[in-house]
């Protein structure tokens, strides 16, 4: 039995290999990206490391085909595929389970092997339930859990570095064909206002949550950011399960991790998963309508009410300012 990874970035490498560790059998990583990803690989615990070196201008995700070769050819013994919570990721490890014939799932947290059994716990509805699934086939996981201080434990302490086996790019389907090889690309990438990139510097960032009824709702939240001068940052339902805002939006845990001045927090309910990510804002403010919103045991300043009464009302103060 073994859990196979597929790693993007190095910091994918951790939680993973950490789970596959810990659920006690032999773990693989493949590394698609560049040469350091596949040393970080080597020394991250794991007992086998495959590399699919990927060109300059070529997306990870471009390489399905090789994972897909790998997936069928020295890795059709894994029971088990794990990849990060990242677009990358997620694709290839798409291309891995259709070619493993492994069902996917996401929201991976932990994972077990009893018997013959696969046993993983899952978050499932933003957060609100966690689920453990029991499958007596292969799995591909999209794995929830990042970083150091969750539920997998830290970094595997000794690692020695094992040897890493080149897959040949060479082997994809598409190249020697005739036609251009796969690689043959140009990327060229433009910025654009609504990036993590803006949120990252801003000293000031509203953030809002489902306090919020509707994305039509969202025009109050811009007129407040508008007259603070702050970026709009959310919590992760109305990214992930709403899709009112790009991934690159979210606050918190698995989200973005911001240190502006001042946080206003609109609707939210400041789970611990979601404050992660402002440990190191200096002022959190709240308005919520819940007097025991935990959100206020985290603020400086609070204001019990109504988001759809407050924001505007503060809107209209900064503007006669
Ligand atoms: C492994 C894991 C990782 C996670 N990572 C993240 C993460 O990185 N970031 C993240 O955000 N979440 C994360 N979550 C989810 C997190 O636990 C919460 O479920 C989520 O943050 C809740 O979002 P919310 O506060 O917007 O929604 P809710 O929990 O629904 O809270 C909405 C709040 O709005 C208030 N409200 C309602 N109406 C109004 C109104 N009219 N005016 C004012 N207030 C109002 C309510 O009182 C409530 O407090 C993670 C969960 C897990 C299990």
């Amino acid at each position: 039995m073994s859990v196979w990874v597929l790693a993007t970035d190095p910091d994918q490498l951790e939680p993973l290999v950490a789970a596959g560790r810990q659920a006690g059998v032999e773990v693989a990583v493949v590394a698609v990206g560049s040469r350091e990803l596949a040393e970080a690989a080597a020394v991250s615990g794991a007992d086998q490391v495959r590399w699919i070196q990927t060109h300059d201008a070529v997306p990870p995700e471009a390489y399905a085909p090789q994972v897909a070769a790998l997936a069928r050819g020295a890795g059709a013994g894994a029971r088990v595929w794990l990849a990060g919570n990242a677009p990358a990721a997620r694709a290839l490890l798409g291309a891995a389970a259709v070619a493993a014939g492994a069902a996917l799932v996401g929201g991976g947290l932990s994972l077990a092997f009893e018997g013959g059994v696969v046993v993983l716990d899952r978050v499932i509805l933003a957060g609100a339930v966690i689920e453990t699934l029991e499958a007596a086939g292969k799995l591909a996981v999209i794995w929830e859990s990042s970083g150091a201080g969750d539920a997998v434990g830290g970094a595997v302490g000794g690692a020695v570095g094992v040897p890493i086996e080149e897959v040949l790019a060479a082997a994809a389907p598409g190249a020697g064909a005739g036609g251009p090889a796969p690689w043959d690309m140009r990327r060229e990438a433009t910025q654009v206002a609504a990036t993590a990139a803006g949120l990252a510097d801003a000293p000031r960032v509203v953030g809002v949550g489902r306090g919020l009824r509707s994305r039509a709702d969202l025009v109050v939240v811009e007129e407040l950011a508008r007259a603070l001068g702050a970026e709009i940052a959310c919590s992760m339902p109305l990214a992930d399960d709403l899709h009112w805002f790009p991934e690159e939006r979210y606050i918190g845990r698995s989200g973005q991790k911001i240190a502006p001045r001042v946080y206003l927090a609109l609707g939210i309910a400041g789970e611990p998963q979601h404050m992660e990510g402002v440990r190191n804002a200096k002022v959190v403010a709240a308005v919520n309508n819940d007097p025991g919103a935990t959100v206020f045991r985290h603020a400086t300043y609070g204001i019990v009410g109504d988001l759809y009464e407050v924001a505007p009302a503060l809107t209209r103060a900064l503007e006669h300012n």
